[in-house]
């Protein structure tokens, strides 16, 4: 479990103000805006600020180990000492849970599935979706899930003699809990077929290719992961488990990313820096023009509001062009004289 105070490097017993001083320091240090940022490290500030810095939060951390609530990793049931506990503070609701597991009658859920995708610079800026086949186990088609062959007729379950749950009876610490659980032999209909699905055997659950629509939002980063609740595999009455899809976002030779900006370089001969002049620029939006001002100095950027990536709040970052003089390579005689006239004008 995370100790908060190790995190902000205080003593159990710091004041309010130590604690803030100390959050307000390394928040500074790990700014992921800064050069040498680490974002890991900042959320992990903030979380433990939170809870520290409120007085609630902090006396049941104290006493728990926990902030309760908010679904943070350690702020779980686990992470508990029933040595420690104050039986008061619990509710029947998590007791529950503890003595039967989360979830209740030991259905497995399906499994989670991973996979990554490739996609190119411009696709990751504006969004775009991907269709995959994915092999897995899923609902058998030919029964739809029911596990009966077609026109089979439906008998009474024996395991639960058709009422579709079954009584589970623990011992715990807290006394004998009874709790219904679904019948597995049925599946909780209280039915089961008289003939099985010759597809999946009365299993309800087929191995196919199935087809997933990922739909990849605007301003992906690469490494980012898009989950799909319940597109992972199928599992007999329970819920499927999720599809986790994983974004690689290929470099472009022209654009780079700083976080919301776009940035690129812009090659311009000499002339132009000394007296300007209007460019054509290819952007990811289209050909843009774009005004060189006179006497732009070597690497002045030059911004182009909107035209980078797409932000949360449905703004947009800007084009950034870092503008690189390129000095003529070779000064001919006439150029000489040229050169020589404009230094008399006080070039
Ligand atoms: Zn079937
Ligand atoms: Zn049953």
């Amino acid at each position: 479990m995370k100790d908060y105070y190790d995190i902000l490097g205080v003593p159990r017993n710091a004041t309010k103000e130590d604690v803030k001083k100390a959050y307000r320091k390394l928040a500074h240090q790990c700014h992921p805006d800064k050069k040498g940022g680490d974002e890991k490290r900042f959320k992990e500030i903030n979380e433990a600020y939170q809870i520290l810095s409120n007085d609630d939060k902090r006396s049941q951390y104290d006493r728990f180990g926990s902030s309760g609530g908010s679904g943070q990793e350690g702020a779980g049931f686990g992470g508990f000492d029933f040595g420690n506990f104050g039986f008061d503070q619990m509710d029947v609701g998590d007791i529950f849970e503890t003595v039967f597991g989360r979830g209740g009658g030991g259905k497995r859920r399906g499994r989670d599935i991973s996979i990554d995708i490739e996609i190119p610079f411009a696709e990751a800026i504006f969004g775009t979706e991907r269709r995959v086949l994915i092999r897995k186990r899923a609902l058998c088609d030919e029964c739809k899930g029911t596990g009966a062959e077609k026109g089979s007729t439906l008998s009474t379950c024996v395991t639960c003699h058709g009422a579709g749950t079954l009584r589970d009876t623990r011992k715990s610490l807290f006394g004998t809990f009874t709790k219904m659980v679904e019948c597995g032999s049925c599946g909780g209909k209280g039915k089961v077929p008289e003939k099985k699905c010759r597809a999946c055997h009365g299993e309800t659950i087929v191995i196919k290719s199935e087809e997933a629509h990922i739909i990849v939002p605007s301003g992906i980063e690469d490494g980012e992961v898009i989950r799909i609740s319940g597109k992972g595999e199928a599992a007999p009455s329970a819920d499927s488990g999720d599809l986790y899809v994983k974004v690689h976002v290929l470099p472009h030779a022209t654009f780079k990313r700083i976080r919301h900006d776009l940035v690129m370089r812009l090659d311009i001969p000499l002339s132009t820096a000394l007296v300007g002049s209007s460019e054509d620029i290819e952007t990811l939006d289209g050909k843009i023009k774009i005004k060189i001002p006179q006497g732009v100095a070597d690497g002045e950027v030059l911004k182009v509001a909107g035209k980078g990536i797409m932000r949360d709040d449905g703004g947009r970052g800007d084009l950034l062009i870092e503008v690189k003089i390129s000095m003529p390579k070779k000064i001919t005689t006439a150029l000489k004289a040229l050169i020589e006239e404009l230094k008399r004008e006080g070039f």
